[in-house]
């Protein structure tokens, strides 16, 4: 299968070609369409088989970037996955005019808020930074419509359950979740029989 099989949009599929991958990984082949075609969907993954790929292109497929309002968070462990996930979102998304925005901590809180004032439609940020920023108002849940829970396991482990925990609460009831682990502990099972409807199981 090929990424033009995908029903992802044109001048995304360029910024993909553009970004020099030919053909879909794994994860990327089993992946992509049950997100696009809106199913919740736990992947099973480690890192290096494409799976910040896989949620960057997920992403820029779902948005309306015509909107100005925050459509897809992605959760992860550690600042520099998140600010990695924003920089391959921005990459590919390049000609479709995504505007991402990765709110970790460390950073200046009020370069966040400015940022969001100026319309994004993606944010990438750890549990701690997003859940504070969605509990001061500065990042607003209505219209987000997908969440991202990379790295799962590693989140559990770091001691973020419960911002992931509150997060989700502050989301709107219609919510399309993809959950990917390396591992599936009793404590990622609770996650995903609380958060997710039916979803797809994908083993890479
Ligand atoms: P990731 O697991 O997303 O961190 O990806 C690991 C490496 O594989 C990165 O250097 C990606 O740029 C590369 N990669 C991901 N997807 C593809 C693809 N479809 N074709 C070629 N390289 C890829």
């Amino acid at each position: 299968q090929s990424f033009d099989e995908m029903g992802i949009k044109e001048d995304l599929l360029r910024g993909i070609y553009n970004y020099g991958f030919e053909k879909p990984s794994a994860i990327q082949q089993r992946a992509i369409l049950p997100i696009v075609t809106g199913r919740d969907v736990i992947a099973q993954a480690q890192s290096g088989t494409g799976k910040t790929s896989m949620i960057a292109l997920a992403v820029c497929q779902i948005v309306d970037t015509r909107s100005s309002e925050v459509q897809a968070l992605i959760l992860s462990p550690t600042r520099e996955l998140a600010a990695q996930t924003e920089k391959v979102i921005l990459a590919i998304g390049d000609f479709i005019n995504v505007q991402a925005h990765s709110c970790i901590g460390g950073k200046n809180l009020g370069e966040d808020i400015r940022k969001l004032e100026h319309g994004v439609q993606v944010v990438s940020g750890t549990p701690g930074r997003v859940c504070d920023m969605i509990k001061r108002r500065t990042l607003r849940t209505r219209a987000i419509k997908l969440l991202i829970l990379d790295e799962s396991d590693e989140m559990l482990s770091r001691g973020f359950k419960d911002q992931i925990y509150d997060v989700y609460r502050y989301l709107p009831p219609e919510l399309q979740v993809v959950l990917i682990s390396a591992t599936l502990p009793k404590e990622i099972l609770e996650i995903t029989s609380k958060f997710m409807t039916d979803p797809v199981r994908i083993l890479v």
